[in-house]
């Protein structure tokens, strides 16, 4: 491999590490719970499994080709790789995060889609689903996942936890936590005895998406 290679996919694989550090410093995972990929070329760089991300260090990268294949290092790579690659193979996304930040998962056990309280969901692309429940690792729960990110950049897993992807790493990371505020403000307003909190039209988070594109700094 040529050392410009090298040096991306190092580069890439300090990104896989700082935001797996990050999703356990911010809370939305306890030890070593989630996952973190980035894709480099046709190299998806992915945490290992069971691995406390305190631990893990620039010599540690784990590779697999969109097939599976183990490309780079010796670690036993993360057990919902499927879920990383089923998001990979279908579209264009160059990171995903997958956490069980408290909040949303308990959300995801109440309901098929959070409800629109807050305008972020069209940083997710629109109303966030729930994808059935099925056992960790699967491709059952892959797929079940694919079906619920249609037209989405993020997703509740039942009884599990949540999936996003980005263009970049701290793009799905931020939609991660988006998420997790979201569905902490709907258990939030949702639980004052006597009272239910008012949502979006649908047409109403179509007009904030479109008013998102000229959101923040131009270029
Ligand atoms: P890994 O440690 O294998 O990545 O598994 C954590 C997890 O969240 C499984 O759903
Ligand atoms: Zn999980």
């Amino acid at each position: 491999m040529s050392d410009v290679r090298t040096d991306a996919i190092e580069q890439a694989w300090d990104g896989v590490v700082a935001t797996a550090r990050r999703t356990a410093a911010d809370g939305l995972v306890v030890g070593t719970s989630g996952n973190v990929s980035a894709r480099i070329g046709g190299i998806v760089l992915v945490t290992p499994s069971g691995v406390p991300y305190d631990r893990l260090g620039p010599g540690d990268a784990v590779g697999v080709d969109l097939e599976g294949r183990q490309v780079l290092g010796d670690m036993v790579p993360t057990s919902e790789l499927p879920l990383h690659l089923a998001v990979y193979r279908g579209s264009d996304a160059g990171a995903v995060v997958h956490t069980h930040a408290v909040h949303a998962t308990a959300v995801s056990t109440l309901v098929d889609e959070v409800p629109l309280v807050h305008y972020a969901a069209a940083l997710l692309g629109g109303p966030v689903r729930t994808a059935g429940y099925a056992r960790y690792g699967t491709q059952e729960l892959a797929d079940g996942m694919l079906a619920a990110l249609r037209d989405r950049t993020g997703c509740l897993l039942r009884n599990h936890g949540t999936v996003t992807y980005g263009d970049t790493l701290d793009q799905a990371y931020d939609r991660t936590a988006q998420l997790e505020w979201m569905c902490r403000l709907w258990l939030t307003a949702s639980s004052v005895p006597g009272l239910r909190p008012s949502l979006l039209t649908p047409a109403q988070l179509d007009d904030v998406r479109d008013a998102l594109k000229g959101y923040g700094q131009p270029g």
